[in-house]
């Protein structure tokens, strides 16, 4: 299951990288990443908010703003794209139910490759399908996993030594990061 790291990081990258929105309206909308999971408290985890339904509210505030509005349309299209990479990485790794509460099926895509480190053989697995409804919630889930430390350390070693940089060479002065970007 993709950590709250992966949830959070992967889609705020892309976004950023492919200058779909300013870092400002990236970060002030990045907890939609992370609402899905609501369900693991409220209701069937994978299923009560982790399902394309709950894309609508805000799918349907761009729309409304695009002309009028575009910046707070921006707000919103970012916020749709963060709710919806939280369902497609999720039906990646354990499934969701998309259609939940009218339709009660996982729908899952189970991809892997290994690679056996005596024989150098190659074992792919690939099992898209569906099944009755939601998920197995494991007992122990791993809340972060040491493939996501490792990201997160290497986040906070950029992040740190390039602001410090920046503060470094601006004589003391706290980097513009958030506002610097806004106009391009
Ligand atoms: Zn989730």
């Amino acid at each position: 299951m993709p950590s709250f790291v992966v949830h959070g990081l992967i889609p705020l990258l892309l976004i950023l990288a492919l200058r779909l929105a300013p870092p400002k309206v990236a970060l002030a909308t990045l907890p939609f990443t992370w609402l899905p999971d609501l369900d693991f408290w409220l209701g069937i985890h994978r299923a009560t908010t982790s399902n394309v339904f709950i894309l609508l509210p805000t799918l349907y505030l761009w729309w409304r703003w695009r002309e009028a509005e575009p910046q707070r349309a921006q707000y919103a299209g970012i916020a749709t794209l963060y709710l919806a990479s939280h369902l497609i990485m999720d039906m990646f790794a354990g499934g969701i139910v998309p259609f939940w509460p009218l339709w009660d099926y996982t729908v899952f895509w189970h991809f892997l490759i290994r690679i056996n480190t005596q024989t150098g053989e190659r074992d792919v697995t690939n099992d898209p399908g569906t099944h009755e409804g939601a998920p197995q919630v494991v007992e122990w889930f791993t809340w972060l996993s040491p493939v996501e430390a490792a990201m997160l350390a290497v986040t906070a070693v950029a992040v740190v030594g390039t602001l410090g940089w920046r503060w470094y060479r601006q004589g003391g002065q706290l980097p513009g990061f958030l506002a610097s970007e806004d106009e391009g």
